[in-house]
């Protein structure tokens, strides 16, 4: 069973979701940095201040704070079944200095066509909840009370980044930045690319399927 995993794709792709059922199913932990930074924008931390700046135009965080945040994360862990990792790396470095850290054992790749990506992306509800942290699709994974988490009954929001017209500048920003990653792990044979469409839990046999 490989236990440490980088999720790999555009926003919009599915690693959140998948994500998170691999956490409830095989008892992982799921490290988004993407939920590291909101909780820090939440806190008014000096960290969260910072990464606003770059997050609320849909550009990427400094490679350095990112590098220096995970690293932390990741050290202060004891030991654990597994990590999957959710939003990073997302540059070329990232993943070289995760390297250094442990060894990766899988990077699952979920392909989506740009136009649901956008369709998703904005449609996108999440709970500010941050020991909760669901997220919803409006038409395909509305909630059971509209506007509210089935988890923990919070009231759901749309993330500023899930507005139009940031949406198109962070699938900019991937296909420049982190779309070179799939070589990078191509080159490293750790590589699977699951299609991205069609049933959440169709799609969560195929990843569990690869993790075996
Ligand atoms: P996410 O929730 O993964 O879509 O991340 C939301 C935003 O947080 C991104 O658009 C970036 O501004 C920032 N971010 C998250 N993860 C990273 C990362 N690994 N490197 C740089 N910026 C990141």
């Amino acid at each position: 069973m490989k236990s440490m995993i980088v999720l790999l794709g555009p926003p919009g792709a599915g690693k959140g979701t998948q994500g998170e059922k691999l956490q409830t199913e095989l008892g992982y932990i799921r490290l988004s940095t993407g939920d590291m930074l909101r909780e820090a924008v939440r806190n008014g931390t000096e960290l969260g201040k910072l990464a606003k700046t770059y997050m609320d135009s849909g550009a990427l965080v400094p490679n350095d704070v990112i590098i220096g945040l995970m690293k932390d994360k990741i050290q202060s862990l004891g030991k654990v079944p597994g990590i999957i990792f959710d939003g990073f790396p997302r540059t070329v470095e990232q993943a070289e200095a995760l390297d250094k850290e442990l060894d990766v054992d899988l990077a699952l790749n979920f392909d989506v066509a740009d136009g649901e990506l956008i369709e998703r992306l904005t449609q996108r509800r999440s709970c500010p909840n941050p020991s909760c942290q669901a997220v919803y699709h409006l038409v395909y994974n509305a909630p059971k009370v509209a506007g509210k988490c089935d988890k923990c009954g919070s009231e759901l929001y749309q993330r500023d980044d899930d507005k139009a017209e940031t949406v198109k500048n962070r699938l900019e920003v991937y296909r420049k930045n982190t779309f070179p990653l799939i070589g990078y792990y191509t080159d490293a044979k750790k590589i699977c690319t699951i299609p991205g469409t069609g049933d959440i839990n169709a799609i969560f046999e195929q990843v569990k399927k690869a993790i075996q």
